[in-house]
């Protein structure tokens, strides 16, 4: 590991070599641990920049996410960047859990709000939006770069573009290095969001974020979640291919790969795969790219 400070990887890579990047989740079970590792022992093999681990929302850092943050650098010798949410963390227990992945080797943190429970009460917490977190982190000035989210097709319960791209701007002044966005299967949402980011001067690197679909429950789900459109075209590709998990699997990967590749041509910063936690698909796609 070269340079353990996502921000410095982005800045030295900038207009030279896109930053390729993995999201992957702490597994629940044994057998999700054992799939994972599998998953890592592939991923380590594409010299990938960095993977980042997600965590529920609450309470302090995740251990999950921090003990697998911790196994991947030492084992795998990927750079990690562990998931941190707003939700339910007291002012106190920041230090000491940034000071904690400081002392395992990890300087990198996704900062995020997290989704909000139905019985959320905002006066025993400290922090509400993720703009909040990032300030305090900063201020503590740790050595960590810091990740945030961002959302080209905009964020579910935000009122309008234009508000959710100035509270977005307010988290890049409090202290976000770069943004990650939210899926998104139709590259013309994501060009028109860097723009309108542009616009508003938001300068940090934006990287998009892509997911390639294994199947069609997916699709549901995580269209739902995020309120990502589906392309229609892709969707009857889909649909002709109910009972044939290979075509799927093809039509999958000629879809992403052409996503990808557009974005690439576009010089992006890079790309950040949500992997699911499955190498396969993943590392067909990032095979082909060219750049
Ligand atoms: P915020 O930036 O706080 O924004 C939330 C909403 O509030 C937006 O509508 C915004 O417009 C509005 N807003 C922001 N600031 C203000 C303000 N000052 N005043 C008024 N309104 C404001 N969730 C997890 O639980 N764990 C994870 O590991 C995780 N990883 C993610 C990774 C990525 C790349 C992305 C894109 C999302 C991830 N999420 C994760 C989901 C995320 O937590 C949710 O989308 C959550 O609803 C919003 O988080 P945020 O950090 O974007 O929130």
């Amino acid at each position: 590991m070269s340079d353990k400070n996502i921000k410095n990887i982005y800045s030295k890579n900038a207009g030279i070599k896109p930053v390729f990047s993995f999201e992957i989740f702490p597994p629940k079970n044994i057998k999700g641990e054992m799939l994972l590792d599998e998953t890592l022992n592939e991923l380590r093999k594409l010299k990938l920049d960095f993977l980042s681990i997600t965590c529920g929302a609450g309470g302090s850092i995740n251990n999950k996410t921090k003990d697998w943050s911790e196994k991947i650098q030492a084992e795998y010798d990927i750079l990690t960047m562990p998931h941190y949410t707003s939700i339910g963390i007291q002012k106190e227990t920041v230090a000491s859990d940034l000071q904690q992945l400081l002392e395992i080797g990890i300087n990198n943190i996704m900062a995020l709000r997290g989704d909000l429970p139905h019985d959320y009460d905002h006066s025993q917490n400290s922090f509400f939006y993720a703009n909040e977190l990032i300030e305090y982190i900063r201020n503590l000035n740790f050595d960590f770069s810091i990740g945030a989210a961002c959302y080209p097709e905009v964020h579910k319960e935000a009122s309008s573009k234009k508000e959710d791209l100035m509270y977005l701007k307010k988290k890049v002044i409090s202290g976000a290095d770069f943004l990650i966005t939210q899926l998104f299967f139709i590259n013309n949402h994501y060009f028109d969001f860097i723009e309108r980011c542009h616009a508003s001067l938001i300068e940090v690197p934006i990287i998009p974020g892509i997911m390639p679909i294994t199947n069609f429950k997916q699709i549901e789900k995580f269209t739902n979640m995020t309120g990502c459109q589906f392309p229609k075209s892709l969707l009857n590709k889909i649909d002709k291919c109910d009972n044939n998990p290979d075509e799927l699997y093809k039509i999958s990967v000629e879809y992403s790969l052409e996503q990808c590749q557009e974005l690439l041509d576009a010089k992006v910063p890079g790309i950040h795969f949500y992997t699911l936690n499955q190498s396969n698909i993943t590392r067909k796609i990032f095979s082909q790219l060219s750049y």
